[in-house]
């Protein structure tokens, strides 16, 4: 078989663009297949530590974090006005040795950024275009676009997001739930500064999570029942401005919110495998949830990353059945784990049950007020396997070993 390409990937979000910068660096020829990249999107994504680190390695670090601001601190505070509730936990960047936990980017600077990075690569060809049928063949696949060409490669990325057409032409079977929640974001003004922190409010509709930026501004992510979020965008500037205010507590002043709100409805989707027939799975084709602790890009980098490395060790066919079991293998762990951690999460705010809030808070209460067991939680949320490892340098049996 005759190939356009070693790799084609469908999709020009985030996870695509960066599958196929990741992709063409490790000297893999790539096709970009998907529609012009949206400059609209308001959100802000919180990339942590490892994933700046992965963007440094791909040359698009300066250009990304135009317009971020580091995240020193985390807060979860119980907003709930339930019986049981927990104490304001605080997480320090500094309490592991860190300067910041990460960044908090404007989507409206990453996305454009990573798209001129594409643009000025050579290894990568693009098609603004749309897979509109996907054919996997013995030794590679095909895709038929909907601006009529037709293009072969060993191995399809499905960046294509929550529905991904790829994935269910890979015949991969998904378990997806709406959670009865949407997300309200948006951008506003205060009086008083964030210091570098953001802090998530749990409350019993879903979290309420304000993220600094540059100066006097932070970016929100108010999570509520999908006519409450819609609501509350229709309302005019100065009572909204009010309520994000109440529901602060002042924490910050006066708040003035700014120009350009979006509703997302929020879902929970798992694919049974990530890869099969010629097509693996990154990004939001791989795992939905809703948008707790800022896991969801970090966890699609965490899949380019895994992409490159399968590349690697499958150089003459990356698309062959046994480099997909290889990627399902590596990327099973850490999806399950992210994506059963934040549904659990997200879950126990909305449950009434006595049991299921007095598990939730005895746990914030705990890692309130043990440090070490806080540390672990920190050093895992930046990467899997991270808080593990520190155990055993630390005071594990390496260490102990050690100063025998
Ligand atoms: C409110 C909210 C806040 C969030 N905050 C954070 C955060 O702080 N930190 C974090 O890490 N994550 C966060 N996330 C998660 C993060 O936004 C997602 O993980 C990320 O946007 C997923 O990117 P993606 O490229 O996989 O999908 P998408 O951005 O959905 O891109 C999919 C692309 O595929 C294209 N496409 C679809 N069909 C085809 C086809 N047939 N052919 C070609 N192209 C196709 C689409 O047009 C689109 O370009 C948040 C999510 C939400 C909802």
């Amino acid at each position: 078989m005759k190939f356009d390409a070693d790799i084609v990937i469908a999709g020009t979000g985030p996870a695509g663009l960066l599958a196929a910068l990741a992709l063409a660096q490790a000297g893999l020829s790539a096709i970009l297949v998907g529609p012009p990249v949206n400059t609209g999107d308001r959100r802000t994504t919180a990339l942590m530590k490892p994933s700046l680190d992965f963007l440094d390695g791909l040359g698009v670090l300066d250009a990304v974090k135009e317009g971020s601001a580091p995240l020193r601190v985390m807060r979860i505070a119980d907003a709930t006005s339930r019986l049981l509730r927990s104490p304001v936990v605080s997480f320090r960047a500094a309490e592991i040795g860190e300067e910041y936990f990460g960044l908090n980017i404007p989507n409206r600077n990453m996305l454009p950024a990573l798209d001129a990075a594409v643009k000025a690569n050579d290894g990568i060809r693009i098609e603004t275009s749309i897979v509109a049928h996907w054919q996997p063949l013995e030794d590679g696949i095909q895709a038929e676009l909907e601006n009529g060409k037709i293009i072969t490669a060993k191995l399809a990325v499905a960046a294509d997001g929550r529905l991904s057409p790829a994935r269910e032409a890979a015949g991969i079977s998904v378990r997806t739930a709406s959670t009865g929640q949407s997300a309200l974001v948006l951008d506003f003004a205060h009086t008083r500064p964030h210091d570098d922190t953001s802090t998530e409010f749990h409350t019993e509709h879903g979290p309420f999570t304000v993220v600094p930026l540059p100066g006097m501004r932070s970016s929100l992510v108010w999570v509520s029942r999908p006519h409450r979020a819609e609501e509350l965008k229709a309302l005019p500037d100065a009572e909204l401005s009010r309520l994000i205010e109440e529901r602060m507590q002042s924490m910050l002043g006066r708040v003035e919110v700014s120009p350009g709100r979006q509703v997302y409805p929020l879902n929970v989707t798992l694919p049974a495998r990530f890869a099969a027939n010629r097509i693996a799975l990154v990004g939001e084709a791989a795992h939905v949830f809703p948008p707790i602790g800022a896991q969801g890009l970090n966890l699609g980098i965490r899949d380019v990353e895994g992409l490159v490395k399968m590349a690697r060790r499958y150089p003459a066919d990356p698309g062959a059945a046994a480099a997909l079991s290889y990627y399902d293998r590596l990327r099973r762990p850490d999806i399950i784990a992210r994506s059963s951690a934040v549904d659990l999460l997200n879950r126990s705010l909305m449950a009434d049950a006595l049991p299921v809030q007095f598990v939730r808070t005895a746990g914030l209460n705990l890692l309130g007020a043990v440090p070490p067991l806080r540390n672990f939680f920190m050093r895992e949320g930046l990467r899997t396997g991270a808080g593990i490892m520190s155990l055993f340098r630390e005071r594990g049996p390496v260490a102990r070993f050690r100063s025998e």
